[in-house]
């Protein structure tokens, strides 16, 4: 079985749920009391996230690419990064090490265009919704991804950094992301991404009007299929 190194604590409620997926799957496939090898190097989120809104990428790509690093040379076979957002350096950590990384936007996008769906929604921080990184993953698969309105997207960003990554998951927040779900699917979004490794936390396939794709679930699947592979 090969490594799997993961680049968690953003936030560590996900890594938490990273950690657990990873294990189960392997133990699925694999059978009796297999489980993962993994390496989690799990970052101080506070200060990452003052490196998100300060605009302070080059910082955060050389950070992480730091990180990386050190994942490989304690034995990792592979770079997963346990968010969405941080995907917006992605090529700066991929350029920073031999061992391949996992990209959750391009293995979400496959999934997508393998069941032929060409519009979707996109749930996200403002990061991923606003900017171009992830859409051009799901532009490469020919999909098109709509978001929600500019008042909408700014409460979904709030709602993850002051709620969901802190641990708290309320029910007017999850009521406000079904009515962002609603109004998706009123624009003619086939599927919806949750493109936040939290809003899986707060929001499950029963909650929905439209089929999810889960980013956190698709990303760690593929993690797991890497390292069971010959
Ligand atoms: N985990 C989140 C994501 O998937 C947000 C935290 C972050 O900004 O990295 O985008």
């Amino acid at each position: 079985m090969k490594t799997i190194g993961l680049i968690g604590g953003m936030s560590w409620e996900s890594s938490l749920e990273y950690y657990r997926i990873i294990n189960k799957q392997i133990s699925t496939h694999a059978g009796g009391l297999n489980s993962a090898e993994c390496i989690l190097y799990s970052v101080n989120f506070a200060e990452i996230e003052d490196m998100q809104s300060n605009n302070k990428w080059e910082q955060a790509a050389s950070t992480l690419s730091t990180i990386a690093v050190k994942l490989q040379e304690a034995g990792a076979d592979c770079i997963v990064i346990c968010t969405n957002t941080m995907h917006k350096i992605a090529a700066h950590v991929q350029a920073a090490v031999q061992i391949p990384l996992i990209h959750i936007g391009d293995a979400t996008a496959k999934e997508i265009h393998a069941e032929g769906l060409t519009k979707v929604g996109l749930l996200g921080t403002r990061y991923t919704m606003e900017e171009d990184f992830y859409h051009d993953s799901l532009t490469k698969q020919g999909i098109h991804a709509i978001t929600p309105d500019q008042s909408a997207r700014t409460e979904l960003n709030r709602i993850i950094f002051e709620q969901l990554c802190q641990g708290i998951f309320t029910l007017d927040s999850k009521n406000k992301i079904q009515a962002m779900i609603d109004n998706l699917r009123a624009d003619g979004a086939q599927a919806i991404i949750l493109g936040c490794t939290e809003i899986p936390l707060i929001i499950k396939q029963e909650d929905s009007t439209l089929p999810l794709y889960n980013t956190m679930n698709i990303h760690a699947a593929k993690a797991v299929e890497f390292a069971l592979a010959d």
